[in-house]
């Protein structure tokens, strides 16, 4: 009688455990989270890209752009990106240094 009672409170609990899981988890879904995840991919780049292109930062005062705006300047193997052909002069004329 003990034991069957136990057992019919374990898959009680167990069937709340799920409800719980399961509520949680569509939840997650609706509000367009769950990205962060490990089991979708590249959601993150997806989501900067349907904001309008990728954001480039500026290393010389730091702004934040979208490349296609960004003025492009490839140093070696690098292209870095500025919001102005001021910021990039200054930047090339202090030995294009980060900051
Ligand atoms: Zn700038």
């Amino acid at each position: 009688m003990t034991l069957l009672f136990w057992i019919v409170r374990l898959l009680v609990l167990f069937l709340i455990i799920r409800f719980v899981v399961l509520m949680v988890r569509s939840a997650l879904v609706a509000a367009g989270g769950g990205s962060d995840g490990p089991a979708r991919g590249g959601t993150r780049v997806k989501r900067s890209e349907r904001l309008g292109g990728t954001l480039v930062q500026d290393p010389q005062c730091g702004t934040y752009l979208p490349e296609d705006r960004a003025i492009a300047l490839r140093v070696g193997g690098t292209t870095h990106h500025f919001c102005s052909t001021a910021c990039r002069d200054a930047w090339q004329g202090s030995g294009g240094r980060v900051g």
